[in-house]
């Protein structure tokens, strides 16, 4: 199949199933936005997923979607910085991003904050939260996010907007359950204990393979890059 019918179908495959999982939840399809990842792919699947409908992209590394952000070059679409986020390159990412989903520290908030207040730009931010305390992971642990959400709130010019996590790598897509369970709790106790609401109304959660569980946990964000472009080549390839 050629490139555009490809995406197209995934893209219209995904949607039911998204609809589905909403309506299970007893939301409507509106209630979760579907953030294509167009990491590693080319400016031409980033097109292809624009043709079918697709308007919100993310991008884990910087300087790659800096320059897909420049190549597609419309304004409609928006950018969501997903991957892990460098001090030095919070200033760049913060101009060019309409979303960074990887806020995990005091000092990384500032920069982005700094940043944002320079270039003129109001960034949405989510805090990155690491539930499962992996070493080899990014995001804050618990006692961190309720100081950089209280820090956030403060902001000059970022405007926080909720959490996001990449739980352990699932063996089945009920193996991230419990994670997505656990970030909603931690959502709403950041609430009860005076973080604003409206503050925090995003659940950036769920990717190709467990989507769905994200959903029925209340993700209000997935993540989807296999399963709308196709596999990518292997790290290092
Ligand atoms: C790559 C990536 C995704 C998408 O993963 P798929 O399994 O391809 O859907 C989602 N979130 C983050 C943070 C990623 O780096």
């Amino acid at each position: 199949m050629p490139l555009d019918a490809d995406v197209a179908a995934n893209l219209s495959d995904l949607r039911r199933r998204l609809r589905a999982a909403a309506s299970r939840t007893g939301r409507d399809e509106g209630a979760v936005r579907l953030i294509a990842v167009s990491k590693t792919f080319g400016p031409d699947h980033v097109r292809a997923a624009i043709a079918a409908g697709q308007r919100e992209f993310g991008e884990n590394r910087v300087q790659e979607g800096l320059d897909k952000i420049a190549a597609i070059s419309d304004p409609d679409l928006a950018w969501h910085l997903i991957g892990h986020l460098q001090s030095n390159k919070a200033k760049k990412a913060a101009a060019a991003f309409q979303w960074i989903h990887s806020i995990d520290s005091l000092e990384l908030l500032r920069k982005v904050d700094a940043g944002a207040a320079e270039a003129g730009t109001r960034p949405k931010v989510l805090i990155q939260v690491d539930l499962a305390g992996e070493t080899t992971k990014f995001g804050a642990d618990q006692p961190a996010v309720a100081a950089i959400a209280r820090a956030a709130v403060e902001a000059r010019a970022v405007d926080l907007r909720g959490l996001m996590i990449v739980p352990p790598i699932p063996d089945v897509a009920e193996s991230s359950r419990p994670w997505f369970r656990r970030l909603r709790e931690l959502r709403d106790a950041l609430i009860a204990d005076g973080v604003p609401a409206t503050h925090l109304t995003e659940l950036s959660m769920g990717m190709s393979q467990d989507f769905d569980v994200a959903i029925e946990e209340g993700a209000t964000m997935v993540r989807v890059g296999t399963a709308i472009f196709g596999r990518r080549p292997p790290a290092g390839a």
